[in-house]
C-alpha cells in the first residue's frame, strides 16, 4: 500500500536545518581519500522524496557529492533482483559490529563476509553483478540516472583515481576472498569496478529519489518490479542491521530507520510505504557516519513520528 499525504514536509526540513546551523561540532571529512579530505565540513543538505516522486529539501539537497558506500545498497538491489537467493551462499546477513574496512571475521567464515554492507560483503555483490552483466558500474549508473531521472549523474574520475592509489585495504580483501574462490573476475578488475561504484557523484535530491524503489516495496519509478516485496523488505531489514556499520545499533536507536551511509558522509533512509530521505553534511565520527547527517534523521523522526517502530 502505498501512503501518500497531503501533508508538506519543507516545514520540518526547514526547522532541522536552522538547529543543525545552530549546532557546534560536525566531525571531520574522511581523510583515507585525498579527494575526500578537501570539502567543507559546514555543508549540509537533507531531502525528503515520496513515492510519486514529490521531492523536498533544504540546504545543499542539490549539491552533488561522493556517493561512496550508499551505492552498495543499489548493487545490492541489482544482483538480488537477478540472482535471487542463490547470492546468500555468498555473502551473509549479519551486523559485523566491525569498521566497514575490516578484514576479522573473513578468515574464520572462510572467505565469506558478514553482510553485503561491509566492503568485503559489497566486493562480492559487485564481483557477481559484474559477472552477471559484463559490466556492473555501468548498470548502477544507469539504474541510478533512471530512478532519479538526473541523465547527468557520473563517475568522479578524480575520487576513482585516489581510491585506486590508496586501495591496498580493499585489494586483500579481494584476494582474500578470491584464495577461498569467492570472487569470480580478476581481483583488479572487481576493484577497478567497485572503486568506480563508489566514485558516483549524486545530490541529496537523486539519492532520496533512487532509494523509493525501497518505500514503493520493490516498484520502479516506471512502474516496473525491480524487487519482490519480499525482497525489498529484506533489504530494508539488512540496512537496519548493518547499514551504519559498528554503530547500527545507535543509529537504530536514534533514528528508527533502514539507512545506509557513506564516507562521503551522505546517509539514505527508508520509511516503508511512505518516504525515503536523504542528507549530507561531509565531517564524520569516529565510525565514518555523518555527524549532523545522524543528528538531522533523529530530528526528523523526532518531530514527524516517522519509524519503522
Ligand atoms: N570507497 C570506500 C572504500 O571502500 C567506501 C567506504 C564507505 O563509504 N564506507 O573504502
Amino acid at each position: 500500500v502505498i501512503m501518500t499525504s497531503p501533508t508538506t514536509f519543507q516545514p520540518v526540513l526547514e526547522r532541522i536545518a536552522e538547529e543543525i546551523e545552530r549546532t557546534p561540532g560536525r566531525g571531520r571529512p574522511a581523510d583515507y581519500i585525498p579527494a575526500l579530505a578537501a570539502c567543507d565540513p559546514r555543508s549540509f543538505g537533507m531531502a525528503v522524496a515520496e513515492p510519486d516522486g514529490t521531492v523536498y529539501g533544504v540546504g545543499d539537497w542539490r549539491q552533488p557529492f561522493s556517493a561512496q558506500s550508499i551505492t552498495k545498497v543499489f548493487t545490492l538491489a541489482l544482483d538480488l533482483a537477478r540472482e535471487g537467493d542463490a547470492l546468500w551462499e555468498h555473502v551473509g546477513r549479519e551486523p559485523s559490529g566491525n569498521p566497514f574496512n575490516s578484514l576479522v571475521q573473513l578468515e574464520y567464515e572462510n572467505g565469506i563476509p558478514r553482510n553485503p554492507f561491509i566492503n568485503a560483503g559489497a566486493l562480492v555483490v559487485t564481483d557477481r553483478l559484474h559477472t552477471r552483466t559484463g559490466d556492473s558500474s555501468g548498470e548502477l549508473l544507469a539504474f541510478l540516472r533512471a530512478e532519479s531521472g538526473n541523465q547527468d549523474l557520473t563517475f568522479d574520475e578524480e575520487v576513482a583515481a585516489s581510491e585506486t592509489a590508496h586501495g591496498d585495504r580493499n585489494a586483500a580483501l579481494g584476494h582474500f576472498m578470491a584464495a577461498y574462490g569467492n570472487i569470480d573476475n580478476p581481483v583488479p578488475v572487481l576493484l577497478d569496478q567497485y572503486f568506480r561504484q563508489c566514485s558516483i557523484t549524486a545530490s541529496c535530491a537523486d539519492l532520496a529519489l533512487a532509494t523509493t524503489v525501497l518505500a514503493r516495496h520493490g516498484i520502479r519509478a516506471d512502474g516496473t518490479r525491480l524487487l519482490t516485496r519480499s525482497q525489498a523488505k529484506q533489504i530494508n531489514a539488512i540496512m537496519l542491521t548493518c547499514g551504519t556499520y559498528d554503530a547500527a545499533g545507535d543509529f537504530a536507536y536514534r533514528v528508527g530507520l533502514p539507512g545506509k551511509s557513506g564516507v562521503g558522509g551522505g546517509i539514505i533512509a527508508v520509511v516503508p510505504g511512505r518516504c525515503t530521505l536523504c542528507v549530507w553534511s561531509p565531517g564524520l565520527d569516529e565510525r565514518g557516519n555523518s555527524v549532523a547527517g545522524v543528528a538531522a534523521l533523529d530530528r526528523f523522526t523526532t518531530l514527524t513520528g516517522l519509524s519503522v517502530f
